[in-house]
């Protein structure tokens, strides 16, 4: 499952920011989740309930926080949103899109103690 490994390699991201900076408890995490990154967010706190279970994360709040895909269309020569890989520009409906950002599900931020 894509989530599994997504949540797996936060928590690893998260365990070593706590060793970093000396937290001991993580209350609360925001993700910034693309659109584009196809993450299903039942599944995604599905796999963080699981996963979390006896680490610094476990009991935590998970919130998401969906972004817009953007894309540069080359013929509109703009930034553009889109939903989903594969779609056309939304106002040209031309295909062929590059892909800026909405791919990619990261810590926004978290509240420690
Ligand atoms: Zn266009």
């Amino acid at each position: 499952m894509h989530e599994m490994s997504l949540i797996s390699s936060l928590l690893d991201m998260v365990e070593k920011e706590a060793k970093k900076k000396g937290f001991k408890k993580v209350k609360a995490v925001w993700l910034k989740a693309g659109s584009l990154a196809a993450v299903e967010p039942e599944a995604l706190s599905f796999c963080f309930d699981a996963l979390s279970a006896g680490t610094i994360l476990e009991g935590a709040k998970l919130e998401l926080i969906p972004e817009a895909g953007v894309a540069f269309c080359k013929k509109c020569n703009k930034e553009v949103s889109i939903l989903r890989y594969g779609e056309p520009c939304p106002e040209c409906k031309s295909y062929g899109l590059k892909i800026i950002s909405g791919s990619s599900v990261f810590i926004d931020k978290m509240e420690v103690e």
